[in-house]
């Protein structure tokens, strides 16, 4: 049998084809314009394959409450065309198959709890940093919800003692998105990451306020291990800065087998970036089990 898989983000559009193994059998992605020129596109790929679900891991925020009359839409966006926008429903009603729908970072969640670095675990965090910074939360053996979805990127971290730079987020200011995702380390050393990958002050900087977050939401959920994603963490020096103070912040308080064996607490992704559309797949295959 086949799924479809949609990764919905806001200047791309990720779809696949697969089976329930996790194998991709085709794929395709399409620009992010508006819903009038996108959405066609979609249905369009998507019709051509027999597929018995399809699985929508979405840019938000997104309504999730089951029995709302929103439910499946994107809400309130900055990407005004897409705001108030039914995606779920309009697939659904589009293809004739179930639909199941998950923030994009609880699918990349999900897609490392079924065949990725959170296979296994009851309570694990998945932390996409790029042009945003995300998380999706695995707590108990469930994707946290809650009253809305978790909104990782928007914490309050403490600013550095030497950090002047007031930061990029359009809400907050300097929440942990608006200190160090791939618009805030542009904007305060005037050149993309990808430029600056020599620069040891930018990542030292970077990697202390991630690790700032991830110590905040180990100390909140206790999760057996974070997942880290997207571009920024493409700059692989950063994990051993990142894990060297996690160590330092939590000062030994925590006397874990996991912050012991650090490397393997503190993890990239090992899906390649197909996280998401993966996550997608299982969101498929469920909403078919569900509906089947
Ligand atoms: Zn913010």
């Amino acid at each position: 049998m086949l799924y479809g898989a949609l990764e919905a983000g806001g200047t791309k559009m990720v779809c696949a084809v697969g089976n329930e193994k996790g194998e991709i059998l085709d794929r395709t992605v399409i620009e992010t314009e508006t819903p009038e020129i996108t959405m066609p596109k979609l249905i369009e790929w998507f019709g051509k394959h027999e597929i018995q679900a399809i699985g929508i891991a979405s840019f938000g925020p997104l309504d999730l409450q089951k029995g709302s009359k929103t439910y499946g839409y994107i809400t309130s966006t900055p990407k005004l065309e897409w705001q108030n926008y039914d995606i779920t429903g309009t697939l659904k009603n589009a293809l004739g198959v179930p639909a199941g729908l998950d923030t994009d970072v609880n699918g990349a969640l999900l897609g490392e709890m079924t065949w990725g670095s959170a296979k296994g675990l009851t309570d694990a965090v998945y932390i996409t940093i790029g042009t945003g910074i995300g998380g999706g939360v695995l707590s108990n053996g469930k994707l946290v919800h809650g009253m809305l979805h978790p909104e990782l990127g928007h914490m309050y971290i403490p600013k550095h003692p030497y950090d002047d730079f007031t930061g990029v987020c359009p809400y907050h200011g300097s929440c942990f998105e608006g200190l160090a995702s791939g618009p805030a380390i542009r904007s305060r050393w005037g050149a993309p990451g990808q430029e600056l990958a020599d620069n040891e002050k930018v990542w030292d900087l970077e990697a202390y306020y991630i690790a700032e977050a991830i110590t905040a939401i180990m100390m909140v959920i206790s999760p057996q291990r974070f997942i880290l994603g997207g571009g920024v963490m493409k700059q692989e020096q950063l994990f051993p800065l990142i894990r060297h103070y996690v160590q330092q912040m939590t000062a030994g308080y925590l006397q874990t087998k996991e912050l012991i064996e650090i490397d393997d607490y503190i993890v990239p992704s090992r899906l390649k970036d197909n996280q998401g559309v993966l996550g997608a797949l299982k969101l498929a295959i469920d909403a078919a089990r569900v509906n089947g």
